[in-house]
């Protein structure tokens, strides 16, 4: 099966959304519950490296990679031929019924690539929530003990336990709660909004944290810390150096289980293959996701053998858990991503990206602070005394859409612009797409 080559240039010919986009919008609202949003309503037809085709005959350039998931680029041929050739062979026998040599091979690439070289196992599952669910389901099993601390800022997901993990209320747990206990909730090591500076923020935010999982719920009641290496929906927060570190070595001496939840910073997004690889830290399990098969819905938890094989027979698993097809994708995209050198190509993306994106800053006060490691970069826009500016961030927003540039948000106070473009990309559409957000700011 022979996939047409996307042309890489941007082409705006309707209005965004388009008039075909806008019709099929009208069906959807009819169809699909109200609850599932959409950033920008195009309606895609085709997509690959940097560009997104819609029904309209319009090519957006592509910021988002369907929220960190094509870093290897949409449709790459690899992925698309060994899934369509698993495809062909079997589509589902139940990895829990009759295995299969595709799921074992995508946990030996995982146990090999995620941080550390002591002896691993790895679980796959359908998607990040799930994967998060599992770690913690396997640090309680393992430790026996039942708290599990968070941070201001995270997000884990939108099922049920994910939603008592995540901080923000508004749209993720707004009505839905009872949501399940023994959730602990701790400052995050937030450089830009540290009372005293950041400079004092690692050491500071590690100490809090600290005394309040020992005086607050005790450590021995501990099971798991559970934290983002780099806060994803949160705003592409970066805690502080020396925080990880910090809290990795307080989990150790107190037996509680490091979690790292690399769902949106893994597979070579941040610059490094794992975001936790940037200050040496191992976690004790890991959670992945997103980038983990170019587009094919797959997740996993990765952690020390002792841990993950604490769990009894029959514990884990699931009807659908590293489907084939998945996991076939899943083995063509990790490879595609070494041999690309794609941990390399997000270096240079983003030392263009916050190169422009500082001097940019520079002359427009609004963007108050520029943020982020490799492809996951963010602006986090304010008013004076660092008032979140959410209703500029609309604006630019809309501006961008409309000039045909795939453009999402985040943050807590929703006021940080989030850049995540695939890894193949190339360096004039990067350039084109932030040509498009410098004009957005200077028309303001
Ligand atoms: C997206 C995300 C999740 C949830 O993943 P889903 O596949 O949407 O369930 C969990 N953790 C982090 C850090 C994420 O970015």
């Amino acid at each position: 099966m022979a996939v047409t080559e996307v042309a890489q240039s941007r082409r705006v010919v309707t209005e965004i959304p388009g008039p075909k986009s806008r019709e099929l919008q009208e069906r959807r609202v009819a169809a699909v519950a109200k609850g599932v949003g959409s950033v920008l309503p195009v309606y895609v037809t085709r997509a690959g490296g940097g560009i997104i085709e819609d029904v309209d005959g319009n090519a957006l350039i592509d910021f988002g990679s369907g929220i960190a998931v094509t870093n290897v680029g949409n449709a790459d041929p690899r992925v698309v031929e060994r899934s369509a050739e698993q495809l062909g062979r079997f589509t589902h026998t139940c990895f829990m019924v009759n295995p299969y040599e595709a799921y074992v091979e995508v946990c030996e690439a995982l146990n090999r690539i995620t941080p550390g070289d002591h002896e691993k196992r790895s679980i796959l599952l359908n998607s990040g929530a799930e994967a998060v669910e599992n770690a913690v389901k396997i640090a309680r099993s393992a430790t026996g003990r039942q708290a599990v601390v968070v941070f201001d800022h995270a997000y884990h997901g939108r099922t049920n336990l994910t939603m008592a993990l995540t901080a923000k209320n508004m749209p993720y747990k707004q009505g839905f709660g009872p949501f399940a206990g023994e959730v602990h909730r701790m400052p995050m090591a937030y450089p830009y909004r540290w009372p005293t500076g950041p400079e004092n923020c690692g050491p500071e935010a590690a100490a809090m944290v600290i005394d309040q999982i020992t005086k607050q719920i005790g450590a021995d009641n501990v099971a798991a810390v559970v934290i983002e290496p780099i806060q994803g929906e949160g705003g592409f927060i970066e805690p502080a150096p020396g925080f990880l570190p910090a809290i990795v070595e307080f989990c150790r001496a107190n037996g509680i289980v490091f979690v790292a939840d690399e769902v949106q910073t893994g597979f070579a997004r941040t610059g490094d293959m794992f975001a936790c690889d940037h200050e040496g830290v191992v976690p004790d399990l890991i959670t992945t996701a997103k980038g983990i098969a170019g587009g094919l819905p797959l997740a996993a938890v990765t952690g020390r053998a002792e841990l993950m094989d604490a769990v009894h027979g029959g514990g884990l698993g699931g009807t659908y858990g590293g489907n084939p097809t998945a996991c076939a994708a899943a083995s063509a995209s990790l490879e595609a991503i070494e041999s690309d050198d794609l941990v390399g190509r997000a270096r240079e993306i983003g030392d263009l990206m916050l190169g422009r994106l500082r001097k940019l800053a520079e002359e427009h006060p609004v963007i108050g602070d520029v943020r982020g490691r490799g492809a996951m970069i963010a602006i986090e826009l304010v008013e004076e005394d660092r008032t979140p500016a959410p209703k500029v961030l609309a604006e630019v927003l809309s501006y961008c859409h409309s000039q045909g540039l795939v453009l999402l948000s985040a943050g807590t106070y929703g006021n940080v612009i989030r850049m995540l473009p695939p890894l193949v990309i190339g360096d004039d559409l990067l350039n084109e797409g932030l040509d498009i957000l410098a004009d957005a700011f200077a028309r303001l």
